[in-house]
């Protein structure tokens, strides 16, 4: 059987190795040169399987409506006249509801636990250099308010198998001594070991290298046009365009919808209505000037929503969502926020001025729970809608994805999807 997946991000790539693995004539299609050019070129680097918990939780739009006109805001609404977005906005306060968010994040865990375990085996096989780290990840907490909550998180995590150490400042210094520069206002923090961090660029770009060695044909440059049905109604491939502008048809016996926010557009003129949103984010990856100064145990810090994790020697910081369209122009003032931060956490560590500015679009569902599974139109398969955690569910959502297309039941507690 040939199937075809659509898009070569982490999702795309991991797809198409899992499929391979699982007996499955693979191809890939692309509409960028090569693997990992748009959301997963330059994320926050976290494989966090201990942040299971979505945006969409009890306390998020108490926080957004604190956030509303602060231009550093982490999470920023910016309407657009796209019902598209007033949709996803209408939804993502349902998912805030508390049975929801404890739902979400419960089938949040358990994939990204599953995740972390194919993660691994899939290191144990193929020698992939990513610039991987296995040293866990620290949730910093610069409020006493926000610390005093660690206790009941850390519990929280380990009821879904995810352990979590509460740690005091000291602690957290002794984990990750770069922080000694600035933590007078550091609080305590969270620390989760076996979280890892990564260049899911690079990762996405080997894995795709083994992925054509083993025979996959890979359409790069070729930008999708459409989805093709069959006169039974089921999906037979795709129309592409290719640089030259000429179209083509390429041919298939399944497809995998893997192509992040562009998604649901090609796939609503088959009927699918498929809930995913771009959310946008910014990061910034600068050279290390100091080792000495620059953290590299990878961070989270809990009140300003900002990531980092250390790639060899570049740091990169990740940070912000706005809901915004799909719009990728990378704004000045969401940049700078990132920079102050840097600075002023690890003063000297990096070289801000060469460092590297970007923005992708998280391709989010409103409780940041992705889409696996069948979809309605047959022929059609989804593997798409990570949002925030799309590296560290890029593994566990693939392998699942090649299972259920065997006929098989993943051994995750998931709501995959099944057709109807
Ligand atoms: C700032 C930021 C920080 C993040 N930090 C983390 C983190 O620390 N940990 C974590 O787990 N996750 C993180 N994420 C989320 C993660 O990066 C995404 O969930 C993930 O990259 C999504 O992968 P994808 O393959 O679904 O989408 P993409 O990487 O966008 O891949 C989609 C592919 O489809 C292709 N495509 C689209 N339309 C077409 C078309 N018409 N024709 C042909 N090809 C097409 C694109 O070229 C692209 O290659 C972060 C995201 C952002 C923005």
């Amino acid at each position: 059987m040939h199937v075809m997946v659509l898009g070569a991000g982490l999702s795309g790539v991991t797809t198409a190795w899992y499929l391979q693995q699982a007996g499955f004539r693979v191809s890939v299609v692309d509409r960028q040169p090569e693997a990992a050019r748009e959301t997963s070129f330059a994320n926050g680097g976290q494989i966090s399987i201990s942040h299971p918990e979505p945006w969409a939780n009890p306390g998020a739009p108490g926080l957004i409506l604190r956030w509303l006109g602060r231009d550093d805001a982490p999470l920023k609404f910016r309407p657009t006249r796209d019902p598209a977005q007033w949709l996803w906005g209408a939804r993502f306060l349902i998912e805030c509801l508390p049975a929801r968010a404890h739902r979400n994040t419960r089938a949040i865990a358990a994939l990204a636990t599953w995740s972390g375990r194919q993660l691994r085996a899939l290191r144990a096989r193929l020698d992939l250099d990513y610039d991987q780290l296995e040293s866990g990840i620290l949730h910093l907490f610069y409020s006493a308010a926000e610390f005093a909550d660690a206790p009941a998180r850390a519990r929280a995590l380990a009821a879904f198998g995810i352990e979590a150490q509460v740690c005091s400042r000291d602690a957290c210094l002794a984990i990750e001594p770069a922080l000694a520069a600035q933590s007078a206002a550091l609080a305590g923090g969270l620390y989760a070991p076996q979280d890892e961090s990564g260049d899911a660029c690079r990762f996405s770009r080997a894995l795709a290298e083994h992925v054509a060695e083993q025979g996959a044909q890979m359409h790069w440059s070729s930008a999708i046009e459409r989805l093709t049905v069959g006169d039974d109604g089921g999906v037979t491939g795709v129309e592409v365009r290719t640089p030259a502008g000429e179209l083509r048809t390429l041919q298939a016996d399944a497809c995998v919808l893997c192509l992040g926010s562009y998604g649901p557009r090609l796939a609503a003129a088959l009927g699918e209505r498929l809930p995913i949103y771009p959310v946008k984010g910014y990061s910034i990856t600068a050279p290390v000037l100091d080792p000495a100064r620059a953290p590299s145990v990878s961070l989270t810090d809990e009140s300003r929503r900002i990531v980092c994790s250390r790639l060899g020697d570049r740091l990169r910081i990740a940070g912000t969502a706005e809901l915004n369209g799909f719009d990728t122009v990378v704004r000045p003032e969401r940049i700078a926020g990132i920079l102050e931060w840097a600075q002023s956490r690890f003063p000297g560590a990096i070289d801000s001025g060469r460092a590297e500015h970007w923005a992708g679009l998280r391709p989010a569902t409103p409780g940041n729970v992705p889409l696996i599974g069948r979809s309605r139109t047959r022929g059609l398969w989804l593997n798409t809608g990570h949002g925030t955690l799309g590296w560290t569910l890029a593994c566990g959502s693939a392998a699942a994805l090649a299972e259920l297309m065997c006929g098989r039941r993943p051994a995750v507690d998931f709501p995959f999807l099944d057709g109807g």
